[in-house]
């Protein structure tokens, strides 16, 4: 295992002489995680069946297999009792029970929100997030659970923690599956259930779509998760040709879209990889998709005091979405390290609502959950990781003022799109 310099930084920092933020992240190969056996929660009722019928067992144990795994809470494949014990050892050797471990959990919100920092089988961390909204005036009790799709991010956008990390690896659809088996435990011991799923962690879930995808099918599959397409929502930075493959395949979850501004040179610097997908291309995307799905395209708006919070910029989002089927959130800025920005005061996000909802977009303020355990993505993978020196953080929030600067004058960025998402780039290709 080698610690190296993540792989998408160049978006913050090609043409600098000041070194980009520092290597945080161990990036392991995916070939050596690949060498461990397969995750159970990965197989399918197929695939699964097929190696039931190689070991010379009934059909029927694949139903045991699912329920122990899904259902029953097992920690290992030992505690399957209802198989011979012969099929037990086998299925101990061939497959992990479970690929991710909870190394780290932190409670805030007076235990309403629960951080897990889950340790993967090479030594890489990623984060989920499980959230208790308790019942209120016409809304049942709510248990969300946000999960990670990639450990750390190629995206690269400066308010993000985990854009700072850069890009380590893809996560194995059973990585992303059983940190929902794990929360589900935790809930189930409080005699609750998880209700809602959101790909809101660490990473760009279209740019590892197909174990995306696979996911998503084992969450809805009433032999395994069981739940409901509406209670899934998975969210995206914009990566257009992801999400009109999403629109070909049709409704399969709530799309989320993380817009944070309608004006190119702004969005540019919030979400480097609009030099490559424009925003006009992105919100084009998404009305495809709402009009073929027939659901509701949320996008989400992190308010950053000063810089997308401007009269300039409710307009031109209120003109980007008016009469689109839309939602939006907008969402304070959490407080991340190493950022010169702070969330939006509450005065300023209550008139950017107004100018929205007067052009008939439905929108809502949502507050931030747990921020004093660091529940912005990737924020307490990025303390684990270690933080760069005082220069470079100085040097990178000078680049950021001097950046939003210049966008709110209208001047589109002349940094190139980050590596890992321009042309070429896996999951990227048009
Ligand atoms: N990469 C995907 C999904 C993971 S990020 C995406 O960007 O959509 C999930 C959400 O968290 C995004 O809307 C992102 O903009 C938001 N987010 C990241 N850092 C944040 C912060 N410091 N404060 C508030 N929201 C943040
Ligand atoms: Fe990646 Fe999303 Fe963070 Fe941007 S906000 S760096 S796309 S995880």
């Amino acid at each position: 295992m080698t610690a190296v310099k993540p792989a998408a930084k160049g978006s913050c920092d090609n043409a600098s002489p000041m070194p980009t933020v520092v290597p945080t992240i161990i990036q392991p190969s995916l070939a050596a995680i690949l060498s461990l056996p397969p995750g159970i929660s990965g197989e399918t009722p197929a695939s699964l069946a097929a190696w039931i019928g190689e070991h010379g067992e009934p059909s029927f144990r694949v139903r045991q297999v699912l329920d122990a795994a899904w259902r029953t809470g097992a920690a290992s494949a030992a505690e399957i009792t209802t198989l011979p014990a012969p099929l037990r050892e086998a299925l101990a050797t061939a497959f992990r029970w479970d690929t991710v471990a909870d190394s780290e959990l932190r409670l805030s919100d007076g235990g309403g929100t629960e951080k897990a920092l889950h340790r993967l089988g090479d030594g890489i961390v990623v984060e989920s997030v499980l959230m208790h909204f308790p019942a209120s005036a016409g809304h049942r009790e709510r248990n969300t659970l946000c999960i990670s799709s990639q450990a750390g991010c190629a995206v690269g956008c400066p308010f993000c923690a985990t854009g700072e990390l850069g890009f380590g690896r893809d996560l194995l659809t059973a990585e992303i599956l059983d940190q929902v088996r794990h929360a589900a435990r935790r809930v189930a011991a409080r005699g609750r259930r998880l209700t809602n799923i959101v790909f809101m962690g660490m990473g760009e879930p279209l740019l590892n779509l197909d174990r995306v995808l696979e996911a998503v099918e084992a969450l809805n599959d009433p032999k395994r998760f069981g739940l409901g397409a509406r209670h899934i929502t998975v969210s995206t930075s914009g990566v257009v040709p992801g999400i009109r493959r999403l629109t070909a395949l049709g409704p399969q979850f709530t799309l989320a879209v993380s817009l944070h501004a309608a004006r190119d040179p702004l969005r540019d610097v919030l979400v480097p990889l609009n030099r490559r997908w424009p925003v006009a291309d992105v919100v084009a995307a998404a009305r495809e998709h709402a009009a073929a799905t027939g659901r509701r395209i949320t996008y989400e708006v992190t308010m950053i005091d000063g810089v997308n919070d401007t009269d300039l910029d409710a307009v031109a989002m209120a003109t980007l979405l008016r009469g689109d089927l839309a939602h939006v959130n907008l969402i304070p800025m959490n407080p991340v390290a190493h950022t010169p920005w702070t969330a939006s005061p509450m005065p300023v996000i209550d008139r950017f609502a107004a100018r929205l909802r007067g052009a008939g977009i439905e929108t809502t303020i949502r507050h931030n959950r747990g921020q004093e355990i660091g529940a912005a993505c990737g924020q307490l993978a990025a303390d684990h990781a270690g933080a760069p020196t005082p220069a470079v953080v100085a040097h990178r929030r000078e680049r950021l003022v001097a950046q939003s600067a210049a966008a709110l004058r209208g001047e589109r960025s002349r940094e190139p799109v980050p590596a890992g998402v321009g042309p070429g780039a896996r999951g990227g290709n048009e």
